[in-house]
């Protein structure tokens, strides 16, 4: 049954406060799981947050809800004695940063990608003004950001993050963990449904599978890979996504190449064989070859128009 409240909430931050109150995180129980030496991951509710350890500190990716900061803060203490240092955000939905304010205040410095501050931000005031944010609302915002990467070099570690374009949003991060040889990938791949694109915040289906291109030639065989939602998963996994991304994309690009409206390519119901596997979350067959549909059309525009 948890399993199933995870799901449905993966990676959709548009939970309203409403909701938010309304659920009951109580229940919830945070699980430790190892992936490496000095490195594991926790499950609650929400993205999975990655933990380095060590006697220089500890280095969290994520922190899923607010309700939850003293339970996860128990689970890092059963496997360390240090603080946490330092919170990396892979992006900016409220599934993975909901815990931020608390951790913020705590004294933790957060870091993300330089989108993540601004789409926080973009929740909490209009324009550019910081100075209209409360002291407790700028303790929820990362007060280190970057642009294409950042290194960090803790517990004898090299963890390297960067930003490799749009892809589930525009303020996505992989975290890469270069001696454990995993690499965090924030909900740009999951292993609970079809990938998200969120286009409130200039996400890229194609950026997705660039992504997942780039993952893999930095990979080896033997590199975990901890997505976002889902279980720990190994290049095969990718490729095993990247070829139904690649097959679904075809068809799609067909179908406008043939003068097809998107309601006619969808009733070709190009994801047929692909849904009893990755529909089970809130991104629905349908809704995939939207997202497709609307990009390669606006990029096809763009082209025209460069051309005239
Ligand atoms: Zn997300």
């Amino acid at each position: 049954m948890k399993s199933i409240k995870v799901l449905m909430l993966c990676c959709f931050a548009l939970l309203s406060t409403a909701s938010l109150a309304q659920r009951d995180f109580s229940q919830v129980e945070i699980t430790t799981h190892r992936l490496a030496d000095n490195l594991y991951y926790l499950k609650g509710a929400g993205g999975n947050i990655g933990v380095s350890v060590g006697e220089d500190g500890v280095f969290l990716i994520d922190d899923q809800f607010a309700p939850l900061t003293e339970k996860i803060l128990a689970a890092i203490q059963v496997v360390t004695d240090q603080p946490v240092r330092f919170l990396f955000n892979t992006h900016h939905h409220g599934d993975h940063t909901g815990g931020n304010q608390n951790l913020g205040k705590a004294g933790v410095v957060i870091v993300a990608h330089e989108n993540v501050r601004v789409l926080l931000k973009n929740g909490l005031t209009s324009g550019d003004l910081d100075r209209l944010l409360t002291a407790d609302q700028r303790a929820g915002l990362p007060v280190l950001t970057y642009t294409d990467s950042v290194r960090f070099h803790l517990n004898g570690e090299n963890i390297h993050a960067f930003h490799n374009g749009p892809g589930h949003t525009n303020a996505d991060s992989f975290v890469h963990f270069q001696n454990a040889n995993v690499i965090h990938t924030g909900d740009v791949f999951r292993t609970t449904g079809y990938p998200f694109v969120d286009g409130n915040a200039s996400g890229s289906f194609l950026g997705i599978v660039a992504s997942y291109e780039m993952l893999l030639e930095i990979s080896n065989p033997d590199t975990v890979f901890l997505p976002g939602h889902g279980v720990p998963s190994s290049q095969d996994d990718i490729r095993e996504q990247l070829d139904m991304l690649y097959t679904i994309h075809d068809r799609v690009q067909a179908g406008i190449n043939g003068g097809l409206s998107l309601g006619r390519i969808q009733s070709d119901n190009p994801t047929a064989e692909y849904d009893a596997r990755w529909a089970g979350g809130k991104v629905k067959g349908p809704d995939l070859v939207t997202v497709i549909y609307n990009e390669l059309i606006s990029n096809f525009r763009q082209k025209m128009r460069r051309e005239i």
